[in-house]
């Protein structure tokens, strides 16, 4: 089997994890992107983007997806891709499905119509599971409140059909958020982590922000890309939750935040009624005893840890943010 391996989505935060991940294991990644002039800024700050080649490729043409397969022969394929924000799922709902469903059945019908023997990792989502009371397990009925999440739980139907009906080598990550060094300007958490660099900068700069009473299972993407390569070299392809099943709310995680930049949080956060959503998930959070007991994975970075390195990276490569360290 070659030691091939496909990442589709490449220059977003994850895949540009796992092409850094797979490639410090010696395995040779082609990354595939829907750009003809993809964004390498991820790839040059991880140091790696010299060290594989990107392909365009369009997921709503089944014919160019499997003559990749035919051609290269990968052993693994990791489908990362999506229009991954919650907030804009609201809005762009058909590019929301398009990118999420679409573009997973065609991967799955592709690899089916080309007897495609290798793995496939699909990138699920823990807003599958909407409100949670208690942590999310697998056999939690899905709930979702997005269009994001609808997505995401169709997606998971598909895979499960395709592993039983068609016994493709087909798996996903139930994912609850994660992030990284590398996470995009839209989401909440690099948004309070610029701001609050920026109110150390000037002290009548204001953070707006929605509802801060919500809580979230915040995870560090590094680890989480081990973990989608444990789960698809695993002997019995079994979908897994990849979570850390601690909740924080977002009202601790600005204030750690402000702390760990010597600021007093209430000086300069202000309540944005119009950032609320319409469908607006309080608790969302999962269970992670059983990839630990099944794969013995389990994650380790705790929030203060997260929340301190995102900083220290803004602080390190955007210096325009700020002329002093904390
Ligand atoms: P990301 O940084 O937003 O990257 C996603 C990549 O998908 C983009 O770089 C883009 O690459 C590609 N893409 C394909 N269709 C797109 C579209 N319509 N709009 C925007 N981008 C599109 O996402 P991520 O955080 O790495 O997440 C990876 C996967 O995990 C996604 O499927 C996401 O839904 C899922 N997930 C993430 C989290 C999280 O907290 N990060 C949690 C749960 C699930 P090109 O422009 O090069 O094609």
């Amino acid at each position: 089997m070659s030691q091939t391996i496909f990442v589709f989505g490449c220059t977003g935060q994850d895949g540009s994890l796992i092409c850094q991940s797979l490639l410090k294991k010696k395995f040779k990644v082609i990354g595939f992107s829907r750009k003809s002039d993809p964004n390498r800024n991820n790839h040059e700050l991880l140091g790696i983007s010299k060290d594989f080649e990107i392909h365009q490729i369009d997921f709503k043409n089944p014919k160019v997806i499997k003559k990749a397969i035919d051609r290269f022969h990968p052993s693994e394929i990791y489908n990362l891709g999506a229009q991954s924000s919650v907030g804009k799922s609201y809005v762009e709902v058909s590019e929301t499905l398009e990118s999420i469903v679409n573009a997973t059945v065609n991967i799955l019908q592709s690899s089916k119509e080309v007897q495609y023997d290798g793995k496939i990792f699909f990138a699920g989502s823990g807003e599958i599971y909407g409100e949670t009371n208690l942590a999310a397990k697998r056999s939690t009925p899905p709930n979702p409140q997005s269009p994001y999440g609808i997505a995401k739980a169709c997606c998971l139907n598909y895979v499960k059909f395709y592993r039983e009906v068609y016994k493709l080598n087909c798996v996903s990550g139930i994912l609850f958020n994660h992030e990284s060094i590398l996470r995009s300007d839209q989401f909440v958490t690099k948004k309070i982590i610029k701001n609050a660099l920026k109110c150390l900068k000037n002290k009548n700069h204001k953070l707006k922000v929605g509802n801060i009473d919500i809580a979230r299972d915040w995870g560090w993407a590094d680890e989480y890309v081990e973990a989608m390569q444990i789960i698809t070299r695993s002997k019995i392809l079994k979908d897994q939750i990849i979570c850390t099943g601690t909740l924080t709310k977002l009202k601790d995680f600005i204030q750690i935040t402000f702390e760990k930049l010597g600021l007093k949080w209430e000086d300069y956060v202000e309540i944005d009624k119009k950032l609320f959503r319409r469908s607006e998930i309080s608790r969302n959070f999962g269970n992670p005893i059983q990839l630990k007991q099944e794969l013995g994975w389990e994650s380790r970075l705790k929030i203060s840890q997260i929340i301190e390195n995102m900083i220290n990276h803004e602080i390190i490569f955007c210096k325009d943010n700020i002329n002093s360290t904390h």
